[in-house]
């Protein structure tokens, strides 16, 4: 080899060194820029990280986009499939997270977005129908109506709050997550003046009674206040004597003028069957104060001769009540004579020291007749009759009872013939002898006899008695509702 080939070949050398050298120095220099270019994904979002949704609204994924970046080289284009996890109840209250996954270079990538659906919407809370409740006076307020929706809870009536203060009704309601509404309205009371309104109107009529007891009434002041015992009636009534009565009510609130209402009252008369005049030659057997221990003998008299008679009893002898049973099976007429007989005191023990005491002692009575007999007699005779005058230490009271006993549906008997078997000891022929020309004076057809069964001498006349008037053409009968009352005069 010659020195110039010698030195051409070291030439190459330094040429093939100075290139290893460039290409080792380019590939410690491309690894080393690709350890600082620090290569990876990036995964991002597309919209909101955070997401507050409407309940109802339906949830649209945006996704999520991943891409390569490094220090050096910046993005690169490089596509990377991103993964999403959406949950299934996305649309339901609450949080949620929706998950996005990817892999680059062998690592795993993730981000998260939230999601939280609320309800914001306010239930609807509907007063039906809408608007202030005119109240009336008398009937008050009553609840109109309401319902309430929500949009996510449906129909919430049910749990609506209803609350009446003073004149106003408040309404609210709450949905499940705590949205409440509010209604309200206004309670107006018409008529906003005070009134008195009578139960029963401005005019009543009863039947003549022994105690009266006012219809009712009932007062509101302008606020619907029920003020009804702050009325002062006033007025009198006898309720067992027929007329017009008036009352007047008034209502003084303290304010303004008081306000009045009237009523008028009529009593008037029970109604009765007309008297109805008999047969000529009927004769009334009539026998007061028993029963006792002689009414057994006279009713075996009655029967024996078929005769109908009356008895006006009394409950004097109580162990003798049961025969008042006995008179009613047998035909006769039971009717009221009194409970007492009390007539001779004078003081509250008289049946006639009272109008209250009379009718107390004659219902007495005629309840016993009710429990003997099972009916109730309308029918009645005064203790002493109607023209006695052991009453007149209580002036007018007989005047008064003859009135009002029949107003309240009682027919009164008195008598036209006395046998006079209660002015002492007789022989029965002379209390015979007295019916007779007492029956024989009476010019205008029937008599109404008066004797006692508490009497023996008289209960001993008995059969001699309808002996002579059926000898002599007589009939005789029970008093009945339509019988003639024969009335005395009254004397007190
Ligand atoms: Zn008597």
């Amino acid at each position: 080899m010659g020195r110039a080939s010698r030195g051409h070949k070291r030439k190459k050398r330094i040429i093939g060194i100075t290139v290893l050298a460039l290409v080792l120095l380019l590939i410690t220099g491309a690894a080393a820029a690709l350890l600082y270019d620090a290569r990876h994904a990036e995964l991002e979002i597309s919209g909101q990280k955070e997401i507050v949704l409407e309940y109802g609204g339906k949830y649209a994924d945006a996704g999520a986009k991943a891409f390569s970046r490094g220090k050096l080289f910046g993005q690169l284009d490089t596509p990377i499939d991103v993964y999403a996890y959406i949950p299934h109840d996305i649309d339901e209250l609450g949080e949620h997270e929706v998950k996005y996954f990817c892999s680059y270079l062998g690592r795993s990538y993730e981000t998260v977005r939230t999601v939280t659906v609320v309800d914001t919407v306010f239930p609807v809370l509907e007063l039906v129908p809408s608007g202030d409740f005119n109240a009336t006076v008398d009937r008050g307020y009553m609840e109109p109506g309401y319902s309430a929706r929500d949009n996510h809870d449906g129909d919430i009536t049910s749990q609506v709050i209803v609350n009446v203060s003073g004149d106003r009704v408040y309404y609210s309601v709450s949905d499940s997550s705590g949205n409440t509404v509010y209604a309200e309205r206004e309670i107006r009371v018409a008529p906003t003046e005070p009134v008195i309104m009578l139960e029963g109107g401005e005019f009543v009529t009863i039947e003549a009674a022994i105690s009266y007891e006012d219809p009712g009434f009932k007062a509101y002041d302008g606020n619907a206040n029920n003020v009804s015992d702050r009325v002062v009636v006033k007025g009198e009534i006898t309720p067992y004597l027929t007329g017009e009565y008036d009352f007047t009510y008034i209502l003084d609130l303290g304010y303004g003028e008081p306000v009045i209402a009237s009523r008028k009252v009529t009593v008037v008369p029970v109604d009765m069957p007309a008297s109805v005049a008999p047969a000529q030659k009927t004769i009334y057997l009539t026998f007061d104060d028993g029963p006792g221990p002689y009414t057994e003998q006279l009713l075996d008299i009655l029967k024996k001769y078929k005769v109908k008679a009356t008895f006006f009893v009394t409950a004097q002898n109580p162990e003798y009540l049961y025969l008042i049973a006995r008179e009613h099976e047998e035909g006769h007429t039971v009717a009221v004579h009194t409970y007492s007989h009390e007539i001779y005191s004078k003081d509250e023990t008289n049946v006639y020291s009272s109008v209250e005491a009379y009718y107390a002692d004659f219902m007495k009575m005629r309840d016993i007749i009710y429990e003997q007999t099972g009916m109730y007699t309308n029918m009645f005779r005064f203790p002493g009759g109607s023209s006695n005058t052991l009453s007149r230490f209580n002036p007018g009271i007989m005047t008064t009872l003859s009135q009002a006993m029949p107003n309240m549906g009682f027919k009164a008997f008195d008598w036209n013939v006395s046998s006079g078997d209660a002015n002492g000891r007789r022989k029965p022929e002379q209390i015979k002898q007295n019916v007779i020309e007492g029956v024989q004076s009476i010019s205008y057809g029937y008599a109404v006899v008066l004797q006692h069964d508490i009497q023996d001498f008289s209960v001993e006349a008995v059969e001699g008695i309808i002996i002579w008037g059926l000898n002599n053409g007589y009939t005789f009968a029970a008093l009945d509702m339509t019988a003639p009352r024969t009335p005395h005069a009254v004397f007190n």
